[in-house]
């Protein structure tokens, strides 16, 4: 079995990669460097299980041979890198999302789509089942996330309906791990540098906002099993147990021994008030739950943040 990984040089990318090449998938990675990194896949280099190829996914994308799958994992994901990249992120979720189709169907390969909690936007049900429809605002600075992978799930749902490819929707909610870049301004990564570095930790508005975070290896694990095993709706992947920003960030504190303090910011326009999946579905369907607790899953964090900033 043949896969193509869009995404494959980014933070979730490079582990699913990874994780295929250990199953036994041969695995062609295509990447444009905008957010991720030639370091996060330096390692596989020369394995000849694994090919690359530099790539702007929302142009043509030609790849020679048999592909039996295609996981689209290409966007930009920290918000911080969404808002700076508005148009990129909304072309990337609409014709990145289209062009992957159209290859999976040209080689009548499955289909997965990663995306995420952020179809529910700021959420009135709580916790959130993937029967929710959301509460986003379109046009607030989120919206070119959100939407783009709202668009990318209706265009994915119309292959499987239209066309008959075989297809998945992962909606992934807050994942952390080792390969986060220090500068990817998400919350974990944010903490854990300033943490180590000594300076405050931000926290943005009161920090009662709650998140829902998964460790990179739960959720890779879930993938692995959606695509080998799933079905066309989609499917919450996430680590149910929820904490507010300031509880996240007190943890963080403790592991990692520091005198930083904590100080308040602004919240971002539409930061979403709650955020944890209801996973009934995957545990259901794919016998799947997160096996990593945050404070396990924030130790090896930690780990990888501590060698990055020593080197
Ligand atoms: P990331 O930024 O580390 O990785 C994204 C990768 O996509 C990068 O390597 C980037 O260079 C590449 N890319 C972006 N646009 C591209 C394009 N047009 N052509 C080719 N490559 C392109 O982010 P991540 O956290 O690894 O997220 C990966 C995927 O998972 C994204 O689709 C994201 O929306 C989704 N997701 C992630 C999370 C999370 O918490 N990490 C949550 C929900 C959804
Ligand atoms: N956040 C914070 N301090 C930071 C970065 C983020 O308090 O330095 C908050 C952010 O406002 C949000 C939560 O942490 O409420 C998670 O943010 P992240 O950027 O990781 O992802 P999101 O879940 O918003 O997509």
């Amino acid at each position: 079995m043949r896969v193509l990984i869009s995404g494959a040089a980014g933070f979730l990318g490079s582990h699913l990669v990874d994780r295929f090449l250990e199953e036994g998938y041969d695995v062609v990675g295509v990447d444009n460097f905008i957010t991720g990194s030639p370091d996060n896949i330096a390692h596989l280099l020369g394995n000849p299980k694994f090919s690359f190829v530099e790539h702007d996914v929302t142009t043509f994308i030609y790849v020679a041979g048999q592909v039996d799958g295609v996981l689209h994992f290409a966007s930009p994901a920290s918000p911080i890198d969404y808002l700076e990249l508005p148009i990129q992120t909304l072309k990337v979720g609409s014709l990145g999302t289209h062009k992957a189709l159209g290859l999976a169907k040209a080689k009548q390969a499955r289909f997965l789509l990663a995306s995420t909690s952020e179809v529910y936007g700021d959420p009135q049900v709580h916790p959130q089942p993937e029967g929710y429809w959301g509460h986003v605002n379109p046009v607030g600075p989120r919206g070119v996330y959100d939407e783009a992978k709202r668009f990318a799930e209706a265009m994915t749902m119309a292959y499987h309906r239209t066309h008959g490819v075989d297809t998945r929707i992962a909606r992934i909610f807050n994942t952390y791990g080792p390969r986060m870049r220090a500068r990817d301004g998400r919350v974990v990564s944010n903490f854990i540098v300033q943490a180590l570095k000594g300076e405050p930790l931000t926290i943005y508005g009161d920090g009662s906002q709650t998140r829902s975070f998964c460790f990179a290896s739960d959720l890779v694990e879930g993938i692995l099993r959606l695509f080998e095993r799933g079905d066309a709706d989609p499917v919450n992947l996430g680590n149910p147990s929820e904490f507010t920003v300031r509880e996240l960030a007190e943890l963080i504190l403790q592991l990692t021994e520091s005198q930083s303090s904590l100080v308040e910011r602004p919240l971002p326009t539409d930061d979403p008030k709650v955020r944890r999946p209801d996973i009934s579905r995957a545990q259901s369907m794919l016998e799947w739950s997160p096996q990593v607790s945050l404070e396990e899953g924030l130790k090896r964090t930690v780990a990888h943040f501590k060698a990055q900033l020593g080197a």
